[in-house]
Parts: structure tokens; C-alpha cells; sequence
């Protein structure tokens, strides 16, 4: 490799399709996708972009993304997905972003904590994760922060800065993060560290994810990783508690994993009071297809992409909700979904 390579030429991948970046399945051929696996080879990226001018755009697992059919050319897509750690660092558990969210109830499990069951099959990476204030039932991934790590996009030298996680501005699906040109590069835990055991158990999951689980973005195999690491741990003395059990048959019910998807499509109105699927269950709009998309017969707040779906076919049926909502109840439903 010459020493003259720039970080664009040596991390991006040419001609890409970001269907595979993306648990919908949904995206056109990208002219440059990059996986830093460093904070180093990130902040290069980031330098060399704006040195050539370049537009980036940074995700995780894709599990809250709409991409489009026809990507900008000039984009440089910046994958997080091999930015994958958790190590101890000042007696703390430190995770990166790209590391999977479930991971921590794995390493939660293994401490005898049930602080992390509810990240269990929780799509998505950390770091995407602060960004949505990720939640299931009533717990929230800023209960688990310390201090959140970011790169300051506008400062020239693009170093790691640090903010305590009660700073971040943390509300339903809201962060700090979402009004500042800041990319989150990982996250100390309040988790107390238990054992040797569990330290060496759990920096041994990354290794297996990056070779096992975390490529492409498909949600069954995103199920059976964690599934069977969670069966590998009952068997050493770690049984699956009621709670993780409770989330596989919620999950499986809702057939989360089942088609390509990128989960609530909507944010819940709490003003309103009632969930936006009961919403569109009430509209008899379940079912309703458009293209390869569907509205989910399981889960009014979802839409699948059944038989290779457009990024179109999914906008039409967001705009079929929206505007049935509005007609019936008297509010535009906020996306959860980011699209691109
Ligand atoms: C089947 C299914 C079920 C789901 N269930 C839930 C649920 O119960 N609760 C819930 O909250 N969500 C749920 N989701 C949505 C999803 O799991 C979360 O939104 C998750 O946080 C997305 O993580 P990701 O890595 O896939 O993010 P991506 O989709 O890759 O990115 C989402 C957004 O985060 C930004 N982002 C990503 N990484 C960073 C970073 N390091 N710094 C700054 N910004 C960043 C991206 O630019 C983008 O705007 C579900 C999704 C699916 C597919």
C-alpha cells in the first residue's frame, strides 16, 4: 500500500449496494461505503471527506433507516458496524458505538445484573442507540450511561470529547446528540464490573459477533446470534431469566424477525394517548400493500418489505398512515424511522 493512500481510497468499499447496510433490505448501489474499525482510522475518514469535500453520512446496524433507492454519488456511507469493543477502562465498562445493543444484556446476564435484559434482541448498535434514547417498556438506554464519548464534527481536529450521560438532554426517542453535528464513538456503562470471569466472557462476544453475526444486516441471523449466546450461557450456570424469556415471545409474537423491517415506523403520541399501531389497527389499515411493502398484520406500526420492496413503496404507505391518521384523529405522526 503506498503511504500516499488516502483514508477514502483505503477504507471505502466501491459500488455497494446499501440494501445489505440495512435490516429493511432497502437501498441502492452507493459509490463508497467505509468500515472503520478505530476511532483512528474514523477520524482519518472524516479528515480525508473534508479535504475532498466529500459528504458523509454515519449509521450503525441500519435498523432505523430508510435508505433510498438511488444513493447521492458523492456520499461516503460510514458503516459502524466493525466498531465493535467493550473493554474495562478506569475500573468501567467501556462499549463502542458499533457494538450491538443486545450484547449488554449478555453482559449483563453474566454479572447477575438484570439491569440490561431489556437491550436483549434490541436491534441496532449502542451508539445509534444513545442517538434514538433506544427504549423497550419503560427502560431507556440513558439509564445505563455514565459518559457518552463523541467526535465534535465541527471543530477541526475532530477529537474524542466527553459529556456525562444527565448532560445529554435524554426524553422519549430524544438526545442531545440529534441537534449537534456529533458522532457518538462509544459509552462508559453505570454496571458494575462483577468478575474476571465475566470481563473475559463478555470481550470474547465482539470477536464472535464480528465473524458470526454482524454482516449482512439480517434480522434472523441478528435473532440466532444472540439467541444461541444466551442458550450458551444457561449452559454455564446463567439460566435465561423471565424477563429475557418475556421479550423472545413479545418479539416472536410480533414476528419481529420474520420479514425485513426497521421496526416502529412512527413515534407514539403520548399527548394523544394512544399507541399509533392501536391507531392503525382502528383505521383497518393493517394489511394494506403497496409494491413488495406492506403495513404488518402483526404490528399496525410496522411496515415490511415482504417481496424486495422500494424505498418508495415504504414512503407510500407512511404517507397513507399519516394521512389517515390526520383525517381520523387530528395529528401528524413524527417518524421514528431516519430516512436518508
Ligand atoms: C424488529 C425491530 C424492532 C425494534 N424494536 C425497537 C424497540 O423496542 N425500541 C426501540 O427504541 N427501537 C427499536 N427498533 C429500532 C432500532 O432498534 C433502534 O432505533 C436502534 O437504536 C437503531 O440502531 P442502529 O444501529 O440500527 O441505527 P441506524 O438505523 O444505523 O441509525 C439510526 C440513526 O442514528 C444515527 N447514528 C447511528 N450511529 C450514530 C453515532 N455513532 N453517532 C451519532 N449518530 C448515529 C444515524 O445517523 C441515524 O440517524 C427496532 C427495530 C427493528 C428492526
Amino acid at each position: 500500500m503506498s503511504l500516499h493512500t488516502s483514508a477514502v481510497e483505503r477504507l471505502c468499499l466501491r459500488d455497494i449496494p446499501l440494501s445489505s447496510f440495512s435490516t429493511y433490505g432497502i437501498g441502492g448501489v452507493a459509490n463508497y461505503v467505509a468500515q472503520p474499525e478505530t476511532t483512528q482510522d474514523l477520524a482519518e475518514l472524516y479528515r480525508d471527506c473534508n479535504a475532498k469535500g466529500l459528504p458523509w453520512y454515519t449509521f450503525g446496524m441500519g435498523s432505523n433507516i430508510l435508505f433510498p433507492d438511488q444513493p447521492d454519488p458523492e456520499t461516503v456511507f460510514v458503516s459502524l458496524k466493525r466498531f465493535a469493543e467493550v473493554k474495562v477502562k478506569d475500573d468501567k465498562w467501556f462499549v463502542s458505538a458499533g457494538t450491538p445493543m443486545s450484547m449488554l444484556s449478555l453482559l449483563g446476564l453474566s454479572g447477575n445484573s438484570d439491569l440490561l435484559d431489556f437491550t436483549f434482541l434490541l436491534p441496532g448498535c449502542l451508539g445509534a442507540g444513545i442517538y434514538m434514547n433506544a427504549k423497550y417498556n419503560h427502560r431507556q438506554i440513558c439509564d445505563i450511561l455514565d459518559t457518552v464519548y463523541y467526535m465534535d464534527m465541527a471543530s477541526p481536529d475532530l477529537s474524542v470529547r466527553s459529556i456525562p450521560a444527565r448532560e445529554c438532554d435524554f426524553a422519549y426517542k430524544q438526545s442531545i446528540f440529534q441537534h449537534h453535528p456529533w458522532i457518538i464513538v462509544g459509552a462508559d456503562l453505570n454496571i458494575p464490573i462483577h468478575s474476571e470471569e465475566q470481563v473475559r466472557y463478555v470481550m470474547s462476544l465482539v470477536p464472535a459477533w464480528k465473524e458470526r453475526g454482524s454482516h449482512p444486516s439480517s434480522l434472523p441471523q441478528f435473532f440466532s446470534f444472540f439467541l444461541g449466546e444466551a442458550h450458551a450461557l444457561a449452559g454455564k450456570g446463567f439460566p435465561t431469566p423471565q424477563s429475557m424469556l418475556d421479550i423472545i415471545k413479545y418479539r416472536t409474537s410480533k414476528r419481529h424477525f420474520d420479514y425485513p423491517s426497521c421496526g416502529s415506523v412512527f413515534k407514539n403520541n403520548y399527548d394523544y394517548g394512544v399507541a399509533i399501531g392501536s391507531l392503525v389497527d382502528q383505521l383497518n389499515l393493517k394489511g394494506t400493500e403497496h409494491g413488495g411493502a406492506v403495513i404488518s398484520p402483526h404490528h399496525g406500526n410496522m411496515i415490511l418489505n415482504r417481496n424486495h420492496a422500494k424505498a418508495s413503496d415504504i414512503r407510500y404507505l407512511m404517507d397513507v398512515i399519516t394521512e389517515a391518521i390526520h383525517r381520523k384523529f387530528g395529528f401528524v405522526p413524527e417518524p421514528e424511522i431516519v430516512l436518508v
